[in-house]
């Protein structure tokens, strides 16, 4: 894990030292250190001409949550056994707008991962330009292999707690790995159920039929290609055409896969935490969502299903299969040094993430220095939350827009998110580079906020 590196010295020594000084004070989190460490190492033109916004310790005020739940969720399993596990919500920022950002389930999750996702959602949903602050939740609850019954009870217990730091003007949370439509759905019904209030707005990802927004599902994964193809276009180059390949088969992962083929892509590879499928004659969709969707089954199930054009790799690295774009789709640092190395070999020639943080800083660097166009996440999957907060805007409105008018605004933001990046990173001396125009734009616009609103 990269935390234990040193601070930048590129950075000017003020810097370095505030940065481990917000490192110290989070001791054992390393993937909030390197989300810290990777905005930071942008900042550094921006105290130059504005030191006004250090004098204000905007950093230090930014890289303090302005609270952060934990709290315990006890559930009964189908055979009647008592089983405990730990609830999070960080709310991380709301000078913006209300704490906004999903929910993790995954074994996995600690302080520290929430840390991580909600201080980049804050400069994500700030982007975004739609009103909304930054915040994340989880649980280190594992709903892989549990049936339908536990997951209710799970969320219902869940939510049990989590109600009472909720509301429509305060937190709305969303999905995130683990969970879906269906978690959001029983998450909703427990916060209606205590409350006694019908509040659409205090969760979004939810159905259609009762509030949700069309075109939330597909928005992460199809914001993340239009962002990749505005990138290939400000080179003169297309996406049409281009083999790309894609990792994880989650919910991102999915509709990452249909909108680049609906672009004229051909995309040849998903992938799971066991392994990946390379399909030579192009991912099947309607298969692929058949398994993962209906059945909810693994990659694996899909290759054997397949037939001939598709072979499943147990373990390996999707990176190695040679290809023009690549999207990944599936969790944190799931893409390092080596497997950067072997794409740009093999001629990649633009990289998005469509995941939060999947590429560790000594890949982003690789790829930069090759001349790779880079997506962070920050910019490249905003398409998510810009649509929750699109869900939202019906909620308020009791309104439901249709399929095409939701996907017409998202495009327009995936738009204007690439616009603002690119120029940003312009106006700082550092053309090309999404990474320091999305740090830096997020931290301009919250920033202000936070110094027109006063000690905050
Ligand atoms: P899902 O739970 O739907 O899918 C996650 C996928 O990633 C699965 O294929 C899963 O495989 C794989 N995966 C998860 N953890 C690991 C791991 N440790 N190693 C290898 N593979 C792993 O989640 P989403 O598609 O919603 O989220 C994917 C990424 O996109 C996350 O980083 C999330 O934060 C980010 N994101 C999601 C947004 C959304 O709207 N959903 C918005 C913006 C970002 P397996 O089934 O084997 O666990």
């Amino acid at each position: 894990m990269p935390s234990a590196a040193p601070a930048s010295a590129r950075q000017p020594l003020w810097l370095q030292e505030l940065e481990a000084d917000i490192l110290r004070r989070s001791p054992g989190e390393p993937e909030f250190h390197q989300a810290v460490r990777e905005v930071l190492e942008s900042l550094a033109p921006v105290f130059e001409r504005r030191p006004e916004l250090r004098t204000a310790k905007l950093v230090e005020r930014l890289a303090e949550p302005e609270r952060q739940l934990m709290f315990r969720v006890v559930w009964q399993d189908d055979r009647g056994r008592v089983q405990v596990n730990r609830g999070y919500r960080v709310e991380f920022n709301s000078a913006l707008g209300p704490y906004k950002g999903g929910l993790r389930f995954h074994p996995s999750v600690n302080l520290g991962i929430v840390k991580f996702l909600g201080f980049e959602q804050i400069f994500k949903n700030a982007l975004t330009g739609l009103g909304i602050g930054g915040g994340k939740g989880g649980s280190d609850f594992d709903p892989r292999g549990r049936s339908d019954a536990e997951v209710m009870r799970f969320c219902q217990a869940f939510m049990t707690e989590l109600y009472r730091h909720l509301g429509e003007h305060t937190d709305v949370p969303a999905g995130d790995i683990g969970v879906g439509g269906r978690e959001i759905g029983y998450l909703f019904g427990q916060y209606r159920r205590i409350t006694n209030r019908w509040e659409a707005g205090v969760l979004t990802g939810k159905g259609i039929g009762w509030g949700g927004s069309q075109a939330r599902t597909e928005a992460t994964g199809y914001g993340n290609v239009l962002f990749t193809a505005e990138m290939l276009r400000t080179r003169g180059e297309d996406l049409a055409g281009r083999q790309v390949i894609v990792s994880g088969s989650g919910n991102v992962a999915l509709y990452t896969v249909e909108k680049a083929q609906a672009l004229g892509a051909q995309v040849l590879t998903v992938s799971d935490s066991t392994g990946y499928v390379l399909d030579d004659k192009g991912i099947d969709l309607e298969l692929l969502r058949q398994i993962k969707e209906v059945e909810r089954g693994r990659v694996s199930d899909y290759a054997e299903r397949r037939g001939g054009s598709a072979r499943y790799v147990t373990g390996g690295s999707v990176w190695d299969v040679p290809a023009d774009v690549a999207l990944p789709s599936a969790t944190q640092n799931e893409l390092d040094e080596r497997a950067a190395a072997v794409l740009i070999r093999n001629g990649v020639k633009a990289v998005s993430e469509g995941a939060n943080m999947p590429t560790t800083p000594g890949a982003v660097r690789l790829f930069q220095e090759a001349g790779v166009a880079f997506g962070p996440g920050k910019a490249a999957n905003a398409g998510g939350v810009a649509t929750s907060a699109l869900e939202m805007r019906q909620n308020a409105g009791r309104d439901s827009w249709e399929f095409a008018r939701v996907e017409e605004e998202l495009a327009r933001v995936m738009r204007d998110i690439h616009a603002t990046a690119f120029e940003t990173a312009d106006r700082y001396g550092r053309p090309g580079d999404y990474v320091a125009g999305a740090n830096i734009a997020g931290f301009e616009r919250v920033s202000d906020a936070m110094l027109a609103q006063g000690l905050v």
